[in-house]
């Protein structure tokens, strides 16, 4: 089996691609959502876009969504269209994919989503991720967490049925992310790799 890579932008390549919703269905494993940075006065269309392609089996998780403080999109319009997804995902049992940008404090409101939610590419601070996890976020991580101290403190920190790993955009091979991490939560890389498994299969289950 390969090394899960939870998020990822590469198409034909293993693990969960991030797919638009106006690309071909790829033939592997996905998931669809409409990222905020995408999101345009057309997204009622994309929207049913993503409904549709997101029933698919091959489909594990509804995303990447969420909130990004950082673009001009507007927040109230950010918010209505992320709690769509969550609605979505719900209905079709399916765990989330979360993008946050300098929103944490907003994304917290939505612990009581009744699918698992999972932010992705985590590399903020471990008062942040503890709050996160306190009231039942998975954490992903990335590229940041093979050289950022802060982040490898909270990776030791995490219970591990609640990390994923992944290459999101960035170009690097996700064994070396594996490595360092079997290094610092002291656990082999074969028990790692199958422990990541189990936690998909965990939140698929869930969702
Ligand atoms: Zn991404």
């Amino acid at each position: 089996m390969d090394f899960l890579d939870f998020h990822h932008h590469k198409p034909n390549q293993n693990g969960i691609y991030n797919l638009d919703c106006n690309e071909a269905i790829p033939i592997g494993k996905f998931s669809v959502g409409l990222h905020p940075k995408d999101i345009t006065e057309n997204w009622k269309s994309d929207f049913e876009k993503i409904k549709n392609i997101s029933i698919s089996e091959n489909c594990l998780a509804i995303g990447e969504c969420g909130l990004d403080g950082l673009i001009s999109v507007d927040e109230d319009l950010q918010k209505q269209i992320f709690q769509a997804h969550i609605s979505w995902a719900e209905e079709i049992t399916k765990p989330i994919i979360i993008h946050c940008v300098r929103r944490f404090s907003q994304i917290l409101h939505y612990k009581n989503a009744k699918v698992p939610l999972v932010i992705h590419g985590f590399n903020k601070k471990e008062n942040i991720a503890a709050e996160l996890l306190e009231v039942g976020f998975h954490l992903s991580f990335g590229y940041a967490a093979l050289e950022n101290l802060s982040l490898q403190n909270i990776i030791k920190n995490i219970p591990i049925h609640r990390l994923f790993l992944e290459t999101d955009d960035s170009d690097f091979e996700i064994i070396k992310l594996y490595e360092k991490v079997s290094g610092i939560k002291s656990i082999s890389l074969e028990n790692l790799k199958n422990q990541m498994w189990e936690n998909l299969n965990h939140i698929i289950k869930n969702g």
